[in-house]
């Protein structure tokens, strides 16, 4: 029998691709989302359109037994949609809710696995002051102190889903990512990341101008490629170990060196000009020693090879934009 599989969030940038990746595999998969894929057909073999705010809508998705499910709807975005401090009441009732309302549903129905994706934006301010050696280690989540609503939305669905797996037994899966990045995600409008903000700027810069990084650029984090997280993500959901645990890459880089790397990418030259704007925590990066210990894998590809297919990517959106 073929495995049946639920993503919610299938029509966002981690969700799409992961129905892909399961239909490679041979699975049965159902896709929920407020929208169809942006950027490619639905893959799944079953697309509902419909808000997970909304019980029956939920009751209606999970109306079987699914072997495993992946909750990866939220109200998300880059720094600029999460630190300007404007969407906090929604990030955090919206997302909730679609958390709260998923597994009440998932257990009705016996459903046997959940994953859901948490962020590495739950860890706390205090430990990621200093920018070459900020600590983000799964155990330095409490004392509390996360630097945004959508932290705290996270940190509060994380224990969430560990008390549905105390008290009702069903089996989750917990991982904190860690700035996904890839084709095919948000790369325009207010919602884009880091990567794909600095590829569209570098796309749509002429050769010999500038383009603008927010903070002074020597904020680090780490970026991991889209692959490596679908890799990471159904390794944990297969495995016997719950998390929380960090998916995410382990090679820091400040934003400006990253700005410098597209520019050297594209073949362009280009200045930076450092100006103000939302930027979140100096310093982030994976600690990636418990998921080597658990899993036996970590995420190993060079951020050369990710921001180059993205680049890529990136550039003929903005060619074709320029010609509609
Ligand atoms: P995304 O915004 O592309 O996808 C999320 C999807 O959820 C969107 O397509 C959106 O329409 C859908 N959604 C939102 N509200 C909904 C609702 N009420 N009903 C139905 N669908 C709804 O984001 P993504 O990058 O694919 O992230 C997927 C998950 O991973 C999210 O939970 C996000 O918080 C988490 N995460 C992502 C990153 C990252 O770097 N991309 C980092 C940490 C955590």
């Amino acid at each position: 029998m073929k495995k049946s599989v639920l993503v919610t969030g299938a029509g966002g940038f981690i969700g799409s691709h992961l129905v892909k990746k399961l239909k490679q595999e041979g699975c049965w998969v159902r896709g929920v989302d407020l929208k169809s894929p942006l950027f490619s057909k639905p893959a799944a073999d079953d697309f509902i359109i419909g808000d997970l705010r909304d019980p029956q809508l939920c009751k209606k998705v999970v109306d079987q037994p699914f072997d495993e499910v992946f909750q990866l709807a939220a109200d998300m975005g880059g720094a600029g949609f999460v630190f300007t401090g404007e969407n906090d009441a929604d990030i955090m009732h919206n997302s909730a809710l679609i958390n709260l309302n998923m597994l009440e549903v998932c257990v009705k129905n016996k459903v046997k696995r959940i994953f859901y994706s948490s962020s590495a934006c739950m860890y706390p301010e205090h430990n990621q002051m200093d920018p070459d050696n900020p600590n983000c280690s799964e155990d330095s989540a409490y004392p509390a102190n996360p630097d945004s609503e959508y932290g705290w939305e996270k940190l509060f669905s994380e224990r969430l889903y560990l008390a549905f797996n105390r008290n009702y037994g069903i089996e989750a899966r917990i991982a904190r990512y860690h700035n996904v990045f890839g084709p095919e995600g948000t790369w325009c409008g207010g919602r884009e990341k880091a990567p794909a903000a600095v590829c569209r700027k570098v796309a749509e810069a002429k050769d010999g101008g500038e383009i603008e990084i927010w903070g002074d650029g020597l904020q680090t984090r780490s970026f991991l490629y889209i692959e490596e997280c679908l890799e990471g993500t159904l390794r944990l959901t297969r495995s016997d170990f719950k998390g929380p645990v960090n998916i995410g890459s382990d090679e820091m880089i400040a934003i400006n060196s990253l700005a410098k790397l597209v520019i050297e990418i594209s073949g362009k030259k280009l200045s930076i000009k450092n100006i103000s704007g939302p930027q979140g925590v100096r310093g982030r990066n994976s600690d990636n020693k418990l998921i080597g210990q658990k899993l036996g894998w970590k995420p190993s590809q060079s951020l050369r090879v990710g921001i180059e297919k993205t680049y890529s990517w990136i550039k003929e959106q903005v060619e074709k934009n320029a010609k509609d």
